[in-house]
C-alpha cells in the first residue's frame, strides 16, 4: 500500500542509483523529509542513526535545519560499507535582528533552570525511541485550523545574540480549539506542566517520526494510547512560555527537527493522493 501511495508523488526530486538498488525521493533540503526504497539485505545509516527499513524496503530519513550541502548515506551490504553522497538544498530562513533592547535582567532561578533542563531531556529521550513499524500510512494532516503565526526555521537575533531557531509551525486559534492527531500513532508523552511548553503531548508514528503539540489547554488522551489520524486529542491553549493562544506543532525524526510543512508535503494525507 505504501508503495502505491508514493508512486503517485511525482513532483519530487528523484535520484536514481547506479543500479536499481537504492531510490531516494522527497525533500532533499534543510528541514526536509526524504523517503525511498532499498533492496533486501541492505542496511542504511545516516549521521550515526540506523534507518528503519520495512519488509518491502521502504525507508525514511530527516534532514536538519543546519545540514551541510552534502550528506553521506552509509549503505551496508554483506558487512561492506559504501557511501552515497546526497546533495542537500540550502534554505533561506527568516532572520529577524532586533538591536538596542534593554538588557534582560530577569533570568530564571536555579530550580527553574533545572526543571527546564530535565523537561528538555525527557522530550529528547522520548524522541529517540520509536516503533519499528509504519504507523503513518495515511500520511500527515495539519492538526488544527488556525492562522499560521510562526514558521519552521525562523530565528531572532536579539542584541546580536542568536536565539534558538523556531522548531515547528505555530497555528493561532482561540483557547479550546480542537487539536487532532496529525497521523496514526501511539502517545509517547503527556505532561501537564512543563516550564517552556506547558501542557505537552507527543505521538510516536514509527520509523523515528514523532509529532509534538505544545501550549495546550486540555489533553484528552494518555501515554500509551493508540490514536488515529483526525482524532481530537487536545485543545489549543496558552500554557508554558507563550504570549497568546496557539498550537506549536513539531515533527522530529529521531530528534532531528523537521519542517512540518515539508513533512505534510512529502507524506500528504492518502485521501488527497488517491
Ligand atoms: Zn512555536
Amino acid at each position: 500500500m505504501i508503495r502505491f501511495i508514493f508512486f503517485y508523488l511525482s513532483i519530487f526530486i528523484s535520484i536514481n542509483g547506479s543500479a536499481s538498488d537504492l531510490t531516494i525521493n522527497g525533500k532533499l533540503e534543510q528541514g526536509g523529509l526524504a523517503y525511498g526504497w532499498v533492496s533486501k539485505d541492505t542496511k542504511l545509516r545516516l549521521g550515526g542513526i540506523k534507518i528503519n527499513i520495512s519488509p518491502d524496503g521502504f525507508f525514511i530519513f530527516g534532514i536538519s535545519r543546519n545540514s551541510p550541502s552534502n550528506l553521506d548515506l552509509e549503505i551496508i551490504t554483506n558487512k561492506k560499507i559504501s557511501k552515497r553522497n546526497i546533495n542537500i538544498k540550502k534554505r533561506n530562513w527568516i532572520i529577524e535582528r532586533i538591536d538596542g533592547l534593554p538588557r534582560n535582567t530577569v533570568s530564571p532561578d536555579k530550580k527553574t533552570l533545572n526543571r527546564i533542563r530535565n523537561e528538555g531531556a525527557l522530550i529528547s529521550q522520548r524522541r529517540k525511541v520509536s516503533k519499528d513499524s509504519i504507523l503513518f500510512e495515511s500520511g500527515f494532516i495539519l492538526p488544527a485550523e488556525g492562522r499560521v503565526s510562526g514558521v519552521f526555521g525562523s530565528q531572532r537575533v536579539l542584541n546580536g545574540k542568536p536565539r534558538s531557531p523556531h522548531s515547528g509551525l505555530d497555528l493561532a486559534a482561540p483557547i479550546g480549539t480542537n487539536v487532532v492527531a496529525t497521523a496514526n500513532g501511539i502517545v509517547s508523552l503527556v505532561h501537564d506542566d512543563m516550564i517552556l511548553t506547558g501542557k505537552t503531548l507527543m505521538i510516536d508514528h514509527g520509523f523515528g517520526l514523532h509529532s509534538i503539540y505544545i501550549h495546550l489547554n486540555d489533553i484528552f488522551i494518555n501515554e500509551g494510547d493508540s490514536v488515529t489520524q483526525g482524532q481530537v486529542i487536545a485543545g489549543i491553549g496558552v500554557t508554558g512560555r507563550t504570549s497568546g493562544p496557539h498550537l506549536h506543532f513539531g515533527i522530529t525524526w529521531y530528534g532531528v527537527k523537521l519542517d512540518p510543512q515539508s513533512v505534510l508535503e512529502v507524506l500528504p494525507n492518502r485521501n488527497l493522493v488517491n
